[in-house]
């Protein structure tokens, strides 16, 4: 059984661990209810906590009710259906820190048209409003934030009591195994992926679905879309659509490859992404600025360049991996670093590090063009609120810490190699600056 480990040192680790389990739950709730109900304002918020303490927080997060979970329990009744019945590529994941290889069927991109589309009918049709999961999202976010945590409780026990792989295993301390996650591959029978389900199907899908809701929300509440909305909501797809076009390429990411299913990874695709995640939407629904023609398409314009571009990084190195490096890599043949690691079996095996095209500007270039995207889909709210860029800002932090993360397990796992790649290519994620 392998060992979790931890990056940071074990006072920084706790201290992480105990404020994101203790706060981001209070802090869901703050900014919908900002976004929602205190017209994005973060000072109308605050003077409403001074003014009422405590129990006015109490009073304003809402219960998980009868709706929500109705609605929460379709949705996720419907992706997991999808994922199981949908016809799909036998795709292969990377070879795991135990020398398993896990086994996926690479069905995201149908389950992606048939949720918007189905979605989108049964609004057309008259038989579901998407207006009303608007109206109820406090309670659907306050449900998701109780069911996630225990649904991170049953990942706990299950690790416990039946791993499904030999990748999993506890460091003898319940709040990292409870935090961290203790397997790797966590499934339900041999075939339902419960990774592929929280982060894919759920949380991702969630994110195109709420960007379709609150477009509609506004257009049921002033007859119209304003072109801040749709660029918005537009950007929002196309990353989306990106995602589940490159799905079974994630599955080769730290997320699916390395990091265990617990609090952090299953929590943050369940509750973080569609709440956070869609923030710049749920704030534009109340607030539809006008940017006129050529603003929106120029933003629109730089939302899809930054979005190609991160997607032309990642597809990248992967073609560079599944060919073993005889592919053309900015129309030359790659440069590259043959890296030798141990499997904790024990087993010699060798990685291509490449070292040209992005991968040569900067060992994480391809977060660049992320915080870009997020910043373009997030602009057209304009400057008038802070708020509708919390997740730019939360995700340049999150980007600057996984790139540590990533640098520090590949030091530990290529030792001199990775040394070597890091005197080749110099800067951690700007070129030329950091
Ligand atoms: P990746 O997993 O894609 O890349 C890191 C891994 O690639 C390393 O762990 C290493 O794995 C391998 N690697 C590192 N350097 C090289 C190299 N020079 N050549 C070949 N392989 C290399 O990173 P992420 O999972 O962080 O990102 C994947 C995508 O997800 C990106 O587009 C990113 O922007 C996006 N993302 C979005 C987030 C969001 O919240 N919106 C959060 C995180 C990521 P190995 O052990 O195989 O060598």
């Amino acid at each position: 059984m392998a060992e979790t480990k931890t990056v940071h040192s074990p006072l920084v680790t706790y201290a992480s661990m105990l404020s994101l389990l203790s706060l981001c739950p209070p802090f869901v709730i703050l900014l919908w209810y900002t976004m929602v109900h205190a017209d994005g304002s973060v000072c109308q918020t605050w003077d409403y906590l001074k003014q009422h303490g405590l129990q006015g927080f109490i009073n304003i997060w809402p219960r998980p009710t009868a709706i929500a979970w109705k609605i929460i329990a379709c949705y996720a009744a419907f992706e997991a259906a999808l994922q199981l019945l949908l016809p799909g590529k036998r795709v292969e994941g990377p070879v795991s820190p135990e020398g398993n290889r896990p086994v996926y069927k690479a069905n995201g991109v149908a389950a992606y048209v048939v949720t918007l589309v189905t979605y989108l009918s049964l609004w057309w049709l008259g038989i579901f409003d998407p207006s009303i999961v608007y109206d109820h999202l406090g309670e659907i976010f306050s449900a998701l934030i109780f069911g996630s945590f225990i649904f991170c409780v049953f990942l706990y026990i299950k690790g416990h009591l039946a791993p499904s792989s030999t990748d999993s295993g506890s460091c003898g301390n319940i709040i990292i195994d409870f935090y961290w996650g203790m397997e790797l591959y966590p499934r339900i029978g041999k075939n339902f992926d419960i990774k592929v389900f929280t982060n894919c199907r759920f949380g991702m899908m969630s994110w195109a679905v709420l960007a379709v809701t609150y477009c509609i929300k506004q257009y049921e509440q002033n007859g119209k879309v304003a072109d801040s909305m749709l660029v918005n909501t537009i950007l929002m797809l196309v990353y989306v659509t990106k995602f589940f076009w490159w799905e079974a390429g994630y599955w080769n990411t730290m997320d699916i490859a390395h990091d265990r299913a617990g609090f952090y990874i299953c929590w943050g695709c369940l509750v973080w992404v569609p709440s956070v995640y869609t923030s710049p939407g749920m704030y534009l629904v109340n607030h539809p600025v006008n940017l006129g023609l050529q603003l929106a398409l120029s933003i629109l314009a730089a939302g899809i360049l930054s979005i190609y571009i991160n997607y032309d990084c990642d597809r990248q190195r992967q073609e560079f991996r599944r060919t073993n490096g005889k592919c053309l890599v900015w129309g030359k043949a790659p440069s590259k670093i043959v890296a030798s690691y141990k499997t904790t079996s024990g087993e010699t095996k060798t990685s291509l590090l490449l070292t040209s095209g992005w991968w040569g500007l900067s060992r994480h270039f391809h977060y660049v063009p992320e915080i870009l995207a997020a910043f373009f889909w997030t602009v057209p709210a304009l400057f008038n609120h802070f708020l509708p860029y919390f997740y730019v800002i939360f995700l340049t932090i999150l980007l600057f810490d996984r790139a540590k993360r990533d640098d520090d397990r590949c030091r530990s796992k290529y030792g001199k190699y990775w040394k070597l790649y890091c005197e080749k290519v110099r800067y951690r994620i700007v070129p030329g600056i950091y």
